[in-house]
C-alpha cells in the first residue's frame, strides 16, 4: 500500500513536471518571431535550462565555453527512453561512421537497432536572427508537442538542437533591443565583430578549427557524435525567393562519395515537399541560388567530406517587417523554383514557422529512413576505406582534360572520329589506368622537418575532425627513403578519405563558364584551399600499398610536441630558427615581457 502510493505519488509529480514545459511566452515576455522582438544569450540558456529541468525528453550538454567565456550548450532532444541510452545510441552511430571491421550483415544489425542523429543548429552568422529564434522555438515543439508526427521522431531519432554563436546573439540582441521605441529598432552600425576574432568568418573555420566555437562544435559533429544528417540554418534568400535550400548547383567536390549528392537530394526533396503540402511557397534549390558543395571548411561543408548529409538553408525574416519584393525572373514555376512567393509584406514568425517545417521536414525524413541512414553513412565509409586498398583513380577535370589531350595529340587519329563525342576507350586507359596518376594510399609527415611544431598542429587539425593518424615507434623505410621515429602517417584507407585527401591534394575545379569563351562563372566560396601546402607541411605521398613500426593514435586525442632546449656551460644567447612559425610566437612573448 505503502509503496502504491509512492508510486502514484511519483507518478503525478512526474506528469505535472511534464505539463509544465514553460513556452516561450512565459519565459521571454513574448512569443518568439513577434515582431521587434529579439531574445538574447543570457535569456536563451535560462531557457534551454529551464526545458532540460522540466523534460524528461531533454539532455542538456555543455559543449565547451565560448571566446568571450559562455557556456555553449546543445540540447539532444529524443524520447525520454532513448534519452536514458544515449551512450548506446552514440556507440552504434560512431561505428556505423567510421565503418571499420563490420560486415554489410552486421552493419544492418547495428542500424536496426540504432536510432537516426541529426542535427539541428542556429545562430552562428549572429545577425541572421531567424537562426536562434527557429532552434528555440524547435526546441519547445519538439519538447512540448505530443502529436503523433512528434512523437514518431522522438522514438526514432536524436536530435542534437546545437546554438553555434552564443556571444554573437547576446551582442546582436542587445544592440537590437536597446532602443526602446520598436519601430526604431535596428541591426544597423553593430559597434564589434560578432564572434570575437573572425566575425562572419567564423564559418570558414572547420577544418582548421582555431576558434573556441568551431573546436566545440567539431568536437561534437566528428568526434562525438558523427550525425547522419547535419542541418546549418542561415540567412537570407535571394530576393524574390522565402529561402534557398538543398540540393545545390554545381560544381560538388570529386572527393564525395556519390552517396553524399544524391542523399541531398533525397531530404531536399522532402524539405521542399513539406514546405509545398503546407502551402508555403518561395523554396529556391540547384540553379535558383549560389550556393554549392565545392568548398571544405564551412560548418555544413566539411560535413560532407565525413560522409554526413549536410544541409544549408538561407531564409529571409527579420524582427523588423519585410516585403518579399518583385523580382520577375523568379516568378516562372521552374525546377530551380518549382512554387514561387509573390510580392508580399513578410513578418518574423513566417521565417521562423518556415524554419520549423523544414526542420521537421528533415526529422520526418530521418524518422522514416533511420535504418536506411545509419546504413548508408556505413556504406560510404566502407567504399572509402576500400578505395584507400586499392589502386583508385578519381575522377576529375585535369584528368578527363588529359584524355582529350591525347586524343588530340595523336597522329593515328582516325579521320572518321572527327567531331564525334566518343573516342576510343585505350585514351581512357592511358590516363585513368596510369599507375602514376593514382591517388595516394598514404601519406607520410617525416618527424625530421624544419617546422616540425607547424606539422604536428597540422595532425591536430586533421585528428580533430575524426581522421585516424598512425605514428612510427621507430625509423622505416618507404620506396627508398628512410624516416625516423616520430613520424605520422595518414592512410587512406579510412572512412573519411574524401578529407584526408582534400587535406593533401590540390582541389581540380573545373572549368565553368557562362558560356564558351564568356566570363567565368564565380564559385561561391574558396575554389582552393589544400591545407598541407597552406601550412608548408613536407610530406611525401605514397602510391602503393605500406606498412612500418607504426603506432595508432588514440581517436580525436590531440597530439603535443615537447619542446628541447639544450643548454651547454653558461650560455650568452638563444638561437631560433626562422623556419619554425613558433619562433614567431617565442620572439613576440619575449619582447611583450621586456626582452
Ligand atoms: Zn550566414
Amino acid at each position: 500500500m505503502r509503496s502504491a502510493l509512492l508510486i502514484l505519488a511519483f507518478f503525478c509529480l512526474h506528469t505535472a513536471s511534464a505539463q509544465n514545459i514553460p513556452t516561450p511566452k512565459e519565459h521571454f515576455g513574448f512569443n518568439i518571431g513577434d515582431d521587434y522582438q529579439l531574445a538574447n544569450y543570457t535569456q536563451t540558456e535560462a531557457y534551454f535550462r529551464r526545458l532540460a529541468a522540466a523534460s524528461d525528453r531533454v539532455h542538456l550538454v555543455e559543449i565547451g565555453g565560448t571566446e568571450e567565456g559562455r557556456p555553449q550548450l546543445m540540447l539532444i532532444v529524443s524520447s525520454p527512453k532513448n534519452i536514458r541510452q544515449l551512450a548506446h545510441f552514440k556507440t552504434i552511430s560512431q561505428r556505423l561512421a567510421h565503418a571499420e571491421g563490420l560486415t554489410d550483415q552486421q552493419a544492418h544489425e547495428l542500424a536496426a537497432q540504432g536510432k537516426a542523429v541529426v542535427w539541428i543548429d542556429g545562430g552562428l552568422h549572429a545577425t541572421e536572427t531567424v537562426g536562434t529564434h527557429q532552434l528555440i522555438e524547435t526546441a519547445y515543439q519538439l519538447i512540448s508537442r505530443k502529436d503523433p508526427e512528434t512523437m514518431r521522431i522522438l522514438d526514432n531519432v536524436i536530435i542534437l538542437l546545437t546554438h553555434c554563436n552564443p556571444d554573437g546573439q547576446e551582442l546582436v540582441s542587445n544592440w537590437y533591443m536597446r532602443e526602446p521605441k520598436p519601430e526604431k529598432r535596428s541591426l544597423d552600425n553593430l559597434p564589434r565583430l560578432y564572434e570575437k576574432y573572425a566575425g562572419h568568418d567564423n564559418n570558414r573555420d572547420f577544418f582548421m578549427l582555431n576558434l573556441k566555437e568551431t573546436q566545440n562544435i567539431g568536437r561534437q559533429l566528428f568526434i562525438e557524435w558523427l550525425p547522419q544528417i547535419m542541418y546549418n540554418h542561415h540567412q537570407a534568400g535571394p530576393a524574390g525567393s522565402v529561402l534557398a535550400g538543398p540540393p545545390y548547383r554545381d560544381p560538388f567536390n570529386y572527393v564525395f562519395d556519390p552517396l553524399i549528392i544524391t542523399s541531398i537530394d533525397a531530404v531536399g526533396a522532402a524539405m521542399n515537399n513539406r514546405l509545398n503540402v503546407e502551402g508555403k511557397p518561395g523554396y529556391t534549390q540547384r540553379s535558383g541560388s549560389v550556393f554549392s558543395t565545392w568548398y571544405n571548411g564551412g560548418l555544413r561543408t566539411t560535413t560532407y567530406f565525413h560522409n554526413i548529409i549536410g544541409l544549408l538553408t538561407e531564409i529571409i525574416g527579420s524582427p523588423t517587417p519585410t516585403t518579399v519584393p518583385l523580382v520577375p525572373g523568379r516568378l516562372i514555376p521552374s525546377g530551380a523554383t518549382p512554387n514561387p512567393v509573390t510580392p508580399q509584406p513578410w513578418h518574423f514568425r513566417q521565417s521562423i514557422d518556415y524554419s520549423v517545417s523544414l526542420n521537421y521536414a528533415v526529422l520526418d525524413y530521418a524518422m522514416r529512413n533511420r535504418d536506411e541512414l545509419l546504413f548508408n553513412i556505413y556504406k560510404m565509409g566502407m567504399n572509402s576505406i576500400q578505395r584507400g586498398q586499392k589502386d583508385n583513380w578519381t575522377l576529375s577535370p585535369r584528368r578527363i582534360a588529359a584524355i582529350g589531350q591525347m586524343y588530340k595529340d595523336s597522329s593515328r587519329r582516325p579521320a572518321d572520329e572527327e567531331g564525334s563525342d566518343t573516342i576510343p576507350a585505350r585514351y581512357y586507359d592511358s590516363v585513368l589506368k596510369n599507375p602514376a596518376l593514382r591517388d595516394p594510399r598514404g601519406y607520410i609527415i617525416p618527424a625530421d622537418q624544419p617546422d616540425r611544431a607547424t606539422a604536428v598542429r597540422f595532425i591536430n587539425a586533421l585528428i580533430h575532425t575524426g581522421i585516424v593518424v598512425h605514428q612510427s615507434t621507430a625509423s622505416f623505410a618507404v620506396e627508398g627513403r628512410t624516416y625516423p621515429a616520430g613520424s605520422f602517417i595518414v592512410r587512406t584507407d579510412q572512412a573519411f578519405r574524401p578529407h584526408v585527401l582534400d587535406m593533401f591534394e590540390p582541389q581540380d575545379h573545373p572549368n565553368d563558364f557562362q558560356y564558351p569563351g564568356g566570363p567565368p562563372v564565380p564559385p561561391y566560396d574558396a575554389a582552393g584551399w589544400t591545407l598541407a601546402y597552406q601550412m608548408g607541411v613536407s610530406f611525401d605521398r605514397v602510391q602503393n600499398g605500406f606498412e612500418g613500426p607504426f603506432r595508432r593514435l588514440p581517436y580525436g586525442e590531440e597530439q603535443h610536441m615537447p619542446g628541447t632546449l639544450v643548454v651547454k656551460g653558461s650560455p650568452q644567447g638563444f638561437v631560433l630558427d626562422s623556419r619554425a612559425n613558433q619562433s614567431f610566437a617565442v620572439v613576440n612573448d619575449l619582447l611583450q615581457a621586456g626582452i
